[in-house]
This record gives structure tokens, C-alpha cells and sequence, in this order.
């Protein structure tokens, strides 16, 4: 069994290429640009038997003589300071990364899965939200770039299995968390965490009162080959459904890491979705899959993984 990972040198492809090992795949191929992701995430596994690392980008295709059961499409910047550094990459890798993951997917026959994400709903007035829900997106606003590239690459997605019959599933990951985020990525997980740890005041957009449901990495790799060992085309969402508030989660992560860093309030970012919940019925029944991780217990491995970082310099 080969299965190849785009952006596997990532903070989510890594765990992934770490799993795919694990439970029996023979040869992985982490294919990655290093645009947000780094060779260090995937240094553990460069020895490893039937890994193999290659700077690649996915926007130019790629293409293996050997046979492919697998194609997980995971390239993309994921934090928003990344995709509004990167607004055109991550278009193109949304777009033609897409359909070339696609095409190499067809080419050998493979089970393709789309990492999609809750950002297809935008600032979302359906709560929790359900696979049905068309979404409230901003086209022309700053996110659009991640976005709609996201939804162009699940349009796509679907008009390969439609009229191709490929073997394809879209996952909709909802925020996820765990060690191997970058530390400067901007996403609110590493920014507290690090804040934390460093005594520095803890920065929280807004009045604090929006919401997200983080989900632990390990969990969301679980329900990722989950949906790689089924033909469900999707989308399915997976996310953990516990929602609190950026204002709670300083809070908890100000007391999981002993800080007493004070909270600070940033201007909150042009259409910052104000809740986000997944509804997992659907996840639960399609997949049996649901997360198994506190997110409390989830929070102290990842603070833990970022002190020991902090500790080696
Ligand atoms: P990440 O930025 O850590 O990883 C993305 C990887 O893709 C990086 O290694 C980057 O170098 C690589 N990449 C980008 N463009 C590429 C290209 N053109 N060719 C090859 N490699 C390229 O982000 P992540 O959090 O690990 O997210 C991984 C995937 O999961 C993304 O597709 C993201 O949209 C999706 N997702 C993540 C979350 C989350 O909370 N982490 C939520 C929803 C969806
Ligand atoms: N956020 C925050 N402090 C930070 C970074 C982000 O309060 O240092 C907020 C951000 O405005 C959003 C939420 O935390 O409301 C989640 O942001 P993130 O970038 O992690 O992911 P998003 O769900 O917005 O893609």
C-alpha cells in the first residue's frame, strides 16, 4: 500500500504521514513546498522504512510510475496570517493542486480525501453547523482567498467523482490543535500558548465572546483514516463539538501553563466567524468516529510540547 500526503511536512500531514505508517501502509510519500510546513516536522520519520520526503509543489502536478492507493490533498496554508500572507498559492494550491491530486488520484485508481474545513461555512448562520448548510462566505473579503478555494476544491472534488467515477471523500476539519503548530503561525493555539509560556501579555481579538470547538490532532488523524478506509464521498465534518470562547480559552490555557500573563484585546479581523460548532452526527454515524481527547488533556499535551521546545532553545 503507497499513499501520498500533499503538504505531509505540515502540522496535520505530519501526524498523517506518521499514521499511515503506523497502521500498514508500506510507503508514504510526503509531498510538501515547505511554503508553511518545514522538514523538521517529518525529521522523526526520515529514517523510518517506506518514508520518503519530497520538495514538491502540488500546483505544478506530480506524477509516480509506481502504483498509488492513496492521495491525501492537504497542501494549504491553514492559519489565517499565513493565507493573508499567501492569498494567490493558496488559490492556485486550492484550484490546480486540487485537480492535480485529482488527477493522480484517477491516473492510479486511488481513494482521494480532500482536507476541506469549517471555513466553507464562513461566518456561519446555521449553529452547530450541518454538511447541508450552504455557508456564509465573504467572497471578496480578505478569507475569501482560503475559502473559496476550498470550496472550488471540493467543487472539483465532486465533478471527478460525478463524471469520472473517482473514489474520492471530503472531510471538513473543524480547528485542531497539537504539537508540531508552528510557533509564530498565528493561530490562536500556538499565540496563547507561547505568550504563555513566556510571561507575555495573552492576545485575544475582539470582546473574546467568539467561539471555536478545537479538536486534538491525534483525534482528527483517527477520523481522517477513517474516511480513507470507506467510500464516502461527503463532505463530512470532523471537529470535536466542544465550543468555547477565545475569552475562556486564554483563560484555560493562562491556568493549565501556571502564567500570569495578563490578557490583552486586539481589534477583532474583518470576518472573524463569530460561532463554529460541527454537528458530528453524520461523522458518528458514516465513519463511527467521534473525538476521544478532552480538550483540556489535549491542551496540556500540546503546552507541554511547546515548553520542552522553549526548554531546547
Ligand atoms: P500547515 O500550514 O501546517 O500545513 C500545510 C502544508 O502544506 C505545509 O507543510 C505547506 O508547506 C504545504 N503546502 C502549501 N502549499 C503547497 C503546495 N503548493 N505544494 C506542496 N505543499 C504545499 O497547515 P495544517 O494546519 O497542517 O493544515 C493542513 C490542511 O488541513 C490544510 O489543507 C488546511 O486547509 C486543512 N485544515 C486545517 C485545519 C486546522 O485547524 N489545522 C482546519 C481546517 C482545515
Ligand atoms: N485569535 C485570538 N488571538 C490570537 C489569534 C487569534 O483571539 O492571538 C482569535 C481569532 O480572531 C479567531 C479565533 O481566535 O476569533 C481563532 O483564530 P485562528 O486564527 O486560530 O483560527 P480561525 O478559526 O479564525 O481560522
Amino acid at each position: 500500500m503507497r499513499a501520498v500526503v500533499t503538504g505531509g511536512a505540515g502540522f496535520i500531514g505530519s501526524h498523517l504521514c506518521e499514521r499511515l505508517l503506523d497502521t500498514g501502509f508500506d510507503e508514504v510519500i510526503c509531498l510538501d513546498n515547505f511554503l508553511t510546513g518545514s522538514p523538521e516536522n517529518v525529521a522523526h520519520l526520515t529514517g523510518r522504512k517506506g518514508f520518503k520526503l519530497i520538495q514538491g509543489d502540488i500546483v505544478h502536478g506530480f506524477s509516480l510510475t509506481a502504483k498509488v492507493d492513496a492521495v491525501l490533498h492537504f497542501a494549504s496554508p491553514a492559519s489565517p496570517a499565513d493565507y493573508l500572507r499567501h492569498p494567490i498559492p493558496t488559490l492556485r494550491v486550492g484550484s490546480e493542486g486540487t485537480r492535480h491530486s485529482l488527477e493522480l488520484a484517477v491516473t492510479h485508481g486511488a481513494r482521494f480525501v480532500l482536507a476541506s474545513t469549517s471555513e466553507a461555512y464562513g461566518d456561519p448562520l446555521v449553529h452547530p453547523q450541518t454538511e447541508d448548510y450552504w455557508g456564509n462566505v465573504n467572497p471578496v473579503g480578505p478569507r475569501g482567498c482560503y475559502d473559496e478555494a476550498k470550496r472550488f476544491a471540493e467543487a472539483t472534488t465532486m465533478a471527478y467523482h460525478r463524471t469520472l467515477g473517482a473514489d474520492t471523500g471530503i472531510v471538513r476539519i473543524f480547528n485542531t490543535f497539537g504539537p508540531r503548530m508552528r510557533a509564530g503561525d498565528g493561530r490562536v493555539v500556538p499565540n496563547l500558548i507561547t505568550q504563555a509560556l513566556a510571561g507575555e501579555p495573552m492576545t485575544v481579538t475582539g470582546d473574546g465572546s467568539q467561539t471555536r470547538s478545537l479538536c486534538y490532532v491525534d483525534d482528527l488523524v483517527d477520523g481522517v483514516l477513517r474516511m480513507l478506509h470507506t467510500d464516502v464521498p461527503g463532505p463530512v465534518n470532523l471537529g470535536n463539538p466542544h465550543e468555547l470562547s477565545m475569552l475562556e480559552l486564554a483563560e484555560w490555557i493562562r491556568e493549565l501553563t501556571g502564567s500570569s500573563s495578563p490578557i490583552t484585546h486586539l481589534p477583532l479581523p474583518q470576518d472573524d466567524p463569530k460561532r463554529r460548532r460541527p454537528d458530528i452526527s453524520l461523522a458518528q454515524s458514516k465513519l463511527d468516529w467521534e473525538p476521544r481527547t478532552p480538550v483540556a488533556e489535549g491542551l496540556r499535551w500540546t503546552i507541554a510540547w511547546f515548553a520542552e521546545r522553549l526548554r531546547q532553545g
